[in-house]
């Protein structure tokens, strides 16, 4: 198998998983027992708390664990309107996860305003059209750090100076970003942050919601004590330990993941698009994650597509995973290219730096293959 789907979710590190193994059958007590063989766990979830806030610069105070990045952003976008109760106005983009946009459309049906800001041809918004669309009455702005289907960084130090001199909340969908790019939230004073732990090599099911010390949080999930009374609910420990690891993993190679993965990609985009008649790339050429191609091959249905290459066995995808059984075209590439047609003719492949460049290889002879085959 070649998988070039890292965007969709990523295998589990043996190191990961090996961190993890004690805390299943021999560690497994409830970390808020009193007991020590459940209050000692409170020690390793601390210490995975510290590896997860090095890998962004944070402090571990101020990360609170979560099932996934979907619950983070919701809690986010939230806890910023609960502390704004006068103010009815969202800024987001049109370009967002499904888990920030069906819930900003669900805001807009119990009273909110929603900005969806609009991206060029390439994927890029303009900051102008953002400061434009701050008003006294925006509670929080939410815009991602990396796209997930074009990996097209949008410019976040500039987004949250910006709110941070107009007085605005902002979060920050950075699921994308994590082991890719530098997280620092020191130098991007982002108020909320997302991280999922299946993106950079964690398992299913764990998550993590930056909050700054100075920005205000209130409970999404409403319980126990646990996570200081902003997150009820009994720690998974097993998930907690190995989203430390991977995140203690994915900061030892974030300095080194573009130099490896970029000639890769490039090498795949550029063969494709030089040997496929009519394919177009969606997303910027430089401001992007340096594993992500997204390549448009006209009259093409990406279904048929992606089973054929499947078939040869390569993993891709038309998008987004989770709107992966939607037979609607991609929000993402119609924003951008509004004129894209109702059919969907996309396909992401995200790599990753263990792939090999016989991977890539045999992957563009495939994909060349199956067009020709479906042409
Ligand atoms: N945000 C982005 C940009 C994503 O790519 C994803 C996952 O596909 C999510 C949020 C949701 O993450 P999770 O699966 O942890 O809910």
């Amino acid at each position: 198998m070649i998988y070039l789907d890292h965007n969709a979710t990523t295998p589990v590190l043996p190191e990961v998983f090996e961190a993890m193994r004690p805390y299943f059958c021999e560690e497994w007590g409830n970390p808020s027992s009193t007991y020590k063989f459940g209050a000692k766990l409170k020690s390793a979830i601390e210490t995975a708390r510290s590896q997860v806030a090095a890998l962004i610069r944070a402090r571990r105070s101020e990360l609170i664990f979560t099932s996934c990045a979907t619950e983070s952003n919701n809690a986010a976008i939230r806890a910023a309107l609960k502390a704004n109760l006068g103010k009815r106005h969202i800024i987001t983009s049109g370009v967002e996860h499904s888990s920030v946009l069906r819930h900003c459309m669900a805001l807009q049906k119990s009273g909110y305003r929603v900005t969806y800001l609009s991206v060029d041809r390439d994927g890029l918004l303009k900051l102008a059209d953002l400061e434009n669309a701050i008003s006294d009455d925006t509670a929080v702005v939410s815009l991602m750090w990396a796209n997930n289907e074009t990996g097209v960084l949008f410019p976040v130090k500039e987004i949250a100076e910006l709110c941070q001199s107009r007085g605005v909340l902002y979060h920050c969908d950075a699921v994308q970003a994590a082991g890719k790019v530098e997280i620092d939230v020191r130098t991007v004073p982002v108020d909320y942050l997302s991280l999922t732990g299946h993106k950079f090599h964690a398992a299913k099911g764990i998550g993590t919601l930056y909050v700054s010390r100075k920005a205000p949080f209130s409970p999404f999930i409403h319980g126990g004590h646990q996570e200081r009374n902003l997150r009820g609910g009994t720690e998974s420990v097993p998930l907690i330990v190995g989203l430390g690891k991977a995140a203690e993993l994915a900061q030892g190679q974030t300095a080194t993941y573009a130099t490896k993965v970029r000639p890769l990609r490039d090498h795949l985009e550029m063969h494709i698009l030089s040997s496929v008649p009519d394919t177009e790339l969606n997303g910027h050429r430089t401001e992007r994650l340096a594993n992500t191609t997204n390549i448009t091959f006209g009259g093409v249905d990406s279904e048929a597509l992606l089973i054929l290459l499947d078939s040869e066995g390569v993993c891709a995808s038309s998008g987004s995973a989770c709107l992966a059984d939607s037979a609607e075209v991609s929000h993402v590439v119609k924003a951008m290219k509004p004129e894209t047609g109702t059919a969907r003719q996309v396909i992401r492949f995200s790599l990753d730096p263990a792939i090999t460049m016989n991977d890539i290889e045999v992957t563009c002879a495939a994909t060349i293959h199956a067009v020709e085959a479906l042409r």
